[in-house]
């Protein structure tokens, strides 16, 4: 085949023989290259007017799938703050309940502690409410329980330091009662009484400065508070005899023993043997005579011998 362009430019026609291979193949390329701008032009072309509308709607695609992921992930959220709730407000109710043990305890010890109860607000109303009125809403349970909280925490805070200082001062009076004379200090019967009586060597009247407690030879004798002894030895007419200050007052004696069995200086505890009874000194028979001594004055001891601890 051939092809012949005519031109005005030209004086003579151009003859061009397809059936020349180099032309043939000049011809090809030229084609192919014209082929490829056509796709790239389209391809552009297709980018430009196309593809956002495609890429918006990939998008959206994207965002529906991301927003069904999320309401089950809301889903799942919802359900474990509804169970995390309960169970928050289950452990409120709880520290409620012990909030209100608590003070009723508080109550009972102050009583029983014989202290001022204007000094202990026992009977304050522990928290209640907000857990009850919240449930409708699972974004108002928070805050109700929050404050629920906050109030039980505070009372939590004055119901320690009221039973703080409640320990205290039952502390204090359990120290106190220990160091006051108190019962008996050797098992036996009262033989003589405090107080004026015929003396039992002349018959004279004679005041008798404590109470004698009969009891066998040996008896452990027990200091009937606790104390510091200051003196342990023989003393005309006591014989072999025990004095115990007790450092708020009060000063106890133990006389006529047999044995001895703590020193001068020593620290004694409520109950403890302290010597051994006997007859020594002005006695007629194995006995403990016992005096109690409150602020310098030998007082009857009768009214302590017979206190219990
Ligand atoms: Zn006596």
């Amino acid at each position: 085949m051939q092809i012949i362009l005519v031109s005005r430019a030209r004086k003579l026609p151009r003859t061009f023989d397809l059936a020349n291979p180099r032309l043939r193949l000049k011809l090809l390329a030229g084609l192919a290259l014209a082929l490829l701008g056509c796709v790239g032009i389209g391809g552009v072309l297709a980018l430009t007017v196309a593809s956002p509308r495609d890429r918006a709607l990939a998008q959206i695609h994207q965002l529906q799938q991301q927003i069904r992921q999320q309401d089950v992930q809301l889903v799942g959220v919802r359900m474990d703050a509804r169970r995390g709730l309960d169970a928050l407000a289950m452990k409120l109710g709880q520290l409620q309940a012990q909030s209100t043990r608590l003070n009723a305890l508080g109550e009972r010890l102050a009583e029983v502690g014989k202290l001022d109860a204007g000094e202990f607000n026992f009977d304050q109303p522990p928290a209640v409410g907000g857990v009850e009125d919240a449930t409708g809403s699972a974004y108002a349970l928070p805050q109700a329980l929050d404050s629920s909280i906050t109030q039980l925490a505070a009372q939590f805070d004055t119901q320690q330091a009221q039973l703080s200082a409640l320990q205290s001062l039952l502390l204090d009076a359990r120290i106190e009662s220990n160091l006051k004379p108190t019962g008996m200090p050797v098992q036996g019967y009262i033989s003589s009484y405090f107080g004026v009586r015929a003396d039992p060597f002349d018959g004279h009247s004679a005041r008798h400065t404590g109470i004698d407690i009969a009891t066998p030879y040996g008896t452990p004798v027990h200091t009937v508070a606790e104390g510091m002894v200051t003196f342990a030895g023989v003393r005309r007419g006591y014989g072999n005899v025990v004095e115990i200050d007790h450092g708020n007052g009060y000063m106890t004696r133990y006389a006529h023993n047999s044995k001895l069995e703590v020193h001068p200086g020593q620290h004694v505890q409520v109950g403890e043997v302290i010597a051994k009874a006997g007859s020594t000194g002005r006695s007629t028979g194995s006995h403990v005579h016992f005096e109690v001594w409150y602020n310098g004055r030998v007082v009857n001891p009768l009214a302590y011998a017979r206190n219990h601890r």
